[in-house]
């Protein structure tokens, strides 16, 4: 158990670079100097180890059985005590020379905070605050040296959030651009990048990227751009490019994140068990057993079941007389009985080498019709442009985007950068 003694708080933050603001900069607690005096009281920090309860640490803090009982009933109020993971933070206050606590903060989760206290009467109450996040916007730039993954996991603006964060955020990226440029293929040395995101602050310290806002990506010397636009309102932005096409399309261009093409389409092969030329329609994509396989569009599945070829299969129908089919699954996701609405990118099932298969993974169908197109090399229908009765807006938001964007260092400055070193 970790046990501290907090006087004051007086934590300096290094101060950002690449900040741009859509609003002047509101100045934060932690970038004022330390203020020493006395504490009013004394205060405790205390973390929940593994295996260990809350009612626990309320004994070892020395309080009584009926006391403890209280407390813990004002919690139940809001959480469950017993879903309290190992690591959770308890922070208990006295006044000076008092026996037990008059109040107590428990971190539920990164943005909840439990706050138990103690009436006059000897009472206990409890309630919940959201800890304030401030937003700011961000860019990051650069040239691509190795790989885009490597950019941005080595991004100094990006360096300050959490590495599973960033690799989130190439996730994203990969989200946006996925029809526009193969990250694992097309991304070469000397590519440069620009993108504008939200970054969410604790008063903690600890940073998240939000939005993504903005995004320019050179590959081989052609620009290609993301811009985020919400034309109904409802908080599902998509992006477009600068002529408010969607850089979407209906289907994803695959339905793995990160495989390999182990197999090609087409109308004649050799096939590895039967031994013999045979067509293969569709693409097989080699991933580990349990990789989750995403639904490429939206859709209603038709079929989910067995078959002595393609071992676990899962059929789903799409608009416009499409169909995709995924076969060779280890195991089917949640919610994907026949019948079952599902959205583009939702989990429909693992990678496994069920059926007639010689290795762990996906073989992925589309039929248009019904019949079996290549998925690689037809034209994918295009998502909706943005709509005409929000135009007006766009044209607003994509511009103060755009300015935003061209803030950061292009591609020029980058390389006369690089040059000066
Ligand atoms: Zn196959």
């Amino acid at each position: 158990m970790r046990m501290a003694l907090v006087a004051a708080a007086g934590t300096a933050l290094v101060a950002a670079i690449g900040v741009v603001s859509l609003s002047d900069r509101v100045p934060e607690s932690d970038e004022l100097d330390g203020v020493f005096a006395l504490a009013p009281f004394r205060e405790e920090v205390r973390e929940l180890s593994f295996g260990m309860t809350f009612g626990q640490i309320l004994n070892d803090a020395g309080l009584g059985a009926t006391e403890q009982q209280d407390i813990l009933l004002a919690f139940r109020e809001h959480h469950s005590p017993r879903r309290l993971r190992g690591g959770t933070e308890i922070r208990m206050r006295w006044h000076p020379d008092a026996e037990s606590p008059h109040g107590i903060s428990v971190g539920i989760d990164k943005d909840n905070t439990l706050l138990l206290s103690r009436t006059p009467g000897g009472r206990w109450n409890s309630s919940v605050a959201v800890l304030p996040t401030t937003v700011d916007t961000v860019y990051a730039a650069g040239e691509i040296t190795t790989d885009l993954w490597t950019a941005v996991m080595t991004d100094p603006v990006l360096s300050e959030m959490p590495r599973n964060d960033r690799v989130n955020f190439v996730d994203r990226l990969d989200r946006v651009f996925q029809w526009r440029i193969d990250f694992f293929r097309s991304i070469r040395v000397g590519d440069t990048y620009r993108f504008v995101f939200e970054r969410e602050k604790r008063p903690d310290g600890s940073m998240r990227s939000g939005n993504l806002l903005a995004a320019e990506l050179v590959n081989a010397g052609n620009p290609y751009y993301a811009i985020l636009f919400d034309p109904n309102g409802d908080g599902q932005g998509t992006w477009y490019d600068l002529e408010g096409e969607s850089v979407r399309r209906a289907f994803l261009m695959r339905p793995l994140r990160f495989s390999r093409i182990s197999s090609r389409y087409t109308n004649s092969r050799f096939h590895p068990i039967l031994r013999t030329w045979r067509a293969h329609r569709g693409v097989d994509y080699a991933a580990d057993p349990g990789t989750p396989v995403e639904v490429t569009a939206d859709g209603v599945i038709t079929r989910r079941g067995w078959s002595d070829t393609y071992g676990r299969v899962i059929d789903v129908r799409h608009g416009n007389g499409f169909l995709t089919r995924y076969a060779h699954l280890q195991g089917f996701g949640p919610g994907t009985g026949v019948g079952s609405r599902v959205r583009q990118g939702e989990t429909i099932g693992y990678v496994g080498m069920t059926g007639m298969a010689t290795g762990y993974h996906l073989h992925y169908e589309m039929h248009v019709g019904g019949r079996p197109v290549d998925p690689l090399a037809i034209e994918l229908p295009a998502d909706d442009p943005v709509p005409g009765d929000a135009f007006d807006r766009w044209i607003l938001e994509k511009n103060a985007r755009f300015a935003l964007l061209m803030k950061a260092p292009g591609p020029d400055r980058i390389r006369s950068r690089r040059a000066d070193q």
